[in-house]
């Protein structure tokens, strides 16, 4: 195993222990190992954070201090992207041009909250001359990230960033796919001079380092990205020890288009938003609702645009890389296989690609209705299905019908239309005419069953620290 792949624990890097695989999924093949966190080395990691909180290593730190610490580890990290950005690829299977917009966001989102350090302020609250009265932010404690495999750098980064900000020490378990660019974290915070037991990162299978983590008594929130049936036994956990948590689980994201639409534009937005990241996307735009009139010619611009793009090893500068496992593809093609079997049958795609790794054709489905389990289940792969509908308050009755509400769009250029369907979409976050704004600056996270907590932006802080209140009497 590389050195570089070990845990980061207490400022250190454990030697010895047991290893993970770590495999290529472009290929099929077992390429690095890292470090295999389990039980021991999440006591460990948790002790050492508390120590960091309890000699207030970065709480007795001036704010600004602690932002250029956040600012000096994006540094490190712009100076070795490439780097990471092929062991992202490598790893993950994902494009090269994928890995670095994720990189470059990672360094974005720990230089966006480093400025913000020193812009988390209290109040004064005004009682008459008998009092003084002040609010503080007080970090919790110890923050708990546990990561999935699809954005690993960038959401380690995403989570990490505001907690630190607000003085807490975090430990972070990396998931057992796609582990190695998360050790670049931790590699950062050691170049930026963080506080030993500031950063501790490790990687360990859900079960094992997850499940431990998760229910450690040490810890004093928790951060969750992934599916609902894990979230789910994060809140227990978190309810079990009374700790708050942030959960970002999944969606079934839906994309207006409007009469008036730019279908250029829509082809567009809905190669990023189904294809990237071979739809192992969170916020994918997996259900496209267009007007019925509109149907057929979308469905045969989109298949054009879909048989276009080059699928295969992201490291090879392909328009879309592999799934993240065999299980994965398994997976997606079982979605695939029910969706023949409701009677939707596939415009483009629909099948395995028959080559070494876990590659899945980019897959079309048009005249789904919304009751099948192609429209309603999130798929996790390159699988869009396309609605028709026939008018606008059938289309938002659509997009709606979701358990999930991550994200949802519309595309046109009527602004009051846009705006309507804008204020009634049950997500957190509407995009009108651009699928995935890059925006870091801007709050992101679930309604329903997609999660709850803001990340992103200054609102995302918020998660990382409590109010109290001091009230000093003057006895006059
Ligand atoms: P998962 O929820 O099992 O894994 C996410 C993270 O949680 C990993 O680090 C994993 O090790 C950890 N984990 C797993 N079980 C745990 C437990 N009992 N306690 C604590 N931590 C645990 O997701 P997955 O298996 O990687 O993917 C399954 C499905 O989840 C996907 O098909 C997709 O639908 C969804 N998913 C969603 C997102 C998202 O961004 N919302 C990301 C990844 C996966």
């Amino acid at each position: 195993m590389s050195d570089a792949y070990r845990s980061y624990i207490g400022g250190e890097w454990l030697a010895g222990g047991d290893e993970i695989a770590v495999e290529n999924p472009g290929t099929g093949e077992v390429f690095a190992a890292v470090a295999r966190a389990g039980p021991d080395e999440v006591d460990r990691a948790v002790a050492a954070a508390r120590t960091c909180v309890a000699d207030r290593r970065l709480t007795d730190m001036r704010p600004s201090a602690r932002g250029r610490l956040l600012v000096d580890m994006a540094r490190w990290i712009r100076d070795h992207e490439d780097e990471i950005v092929e062991v992202l690829t490598l790893d993950s299977g994902k494009t090269l041009l994928e890995s670095r917009w994720e990189v470059a966001g990672g360094a974005n989102f720990l230089e966006y909250y480093g400025g913000l350090a020193d812009k988390i302020e209290g109040s004064y609250i005004p009682l008459g001359a008998g009092y003084i009265d002040y609010v503080t932010p007080v970090p919790y404690g110890v923050s708990a990230h546990i990561v999935p495999w699809n954005y690993p750098f960038e959401l380690t980064c995403r989570g990490i960033g505001p907690a630190l900000a607000a003085g807490n020490a975090v430990v972070v378990k990396s998931p057992e796919l796609a582990p190695l660019s998360v050790t670049y974290v931790a590699r950062a915070a050691e170049a930026a001079g963080m506080p030993r037991g500031a950063v501790n990162v490790m990687c360990g299978y859900g079960h094992d380092a997850g499940e431990a983590l998760a229910r450690h008594p040490g810890i004093d929130q928790i951060t969750f990205t992934g599916s609902v049936e894990t979230g789910r036994k994060i809140l227990y956990a978190a309810a079990e020890s009374v700790i708050p948590a942030v959960v970002e689980l999944g969606g079934k994201s839906a994309g207006i288009v409007l009469d008036d639409a730019d279908l250029d534009q829509v082809t567009d937005q809905t190669r990023w938003g189904i294809f990237s990241n071979s739809g192992q996307v969170c916020s994918a735009l997996a259900r496209l609702v267009v007007p019925a009139r509109l149907h057929d010619e979308v469905v045969d611009r989109l298949v054009t645009m879909a048989g276009g793009l080059t699928v295969g090893p992201g490291i090879e500068g392909t328009d879309m890389g592999s799934l993240i496992s065999g299980h994965q593809l398994e997976q997606v093609d079982r979605h695939v296989r029910a969706a023949g079997e409701d009677g939707a049958s596939a415009a483009i795609g629909g099948e395995r690609i028959d080559r070494l790794g876990h590659f899945y054709q980019p897959t079309i489905f048009p005249n789904v209705t919304n009751d099948m389990a192609i429209a309603r289940d999130e798929v996790f792969g390159p699988v869009l299905s396309v609605i028709p509908y026939g008018g606008v308050e059938e289309a938002l009755r659509i997009a709606n019908d979701s358990d999930y509400g991550l994200v949802a769009g519309v595309f046109g250029n009527d602004l009051d239309q846009a705006t309507f369907l804008a204020d009634r979409l049950e997500a957190g976050q509407i995009f009108v005419n651009e699928w995935f704004q890059p925006s870091i600056e801007a709050p992101f996270g679930g309604f329903k069953r997609s999660g709850f907590g803001r990340e992103k932006g200054a609102d995302a802080v918020r998660g990382y620290y409590q109010l109290k209140n001091i009230n000093i009497s003057r006895g006059s």
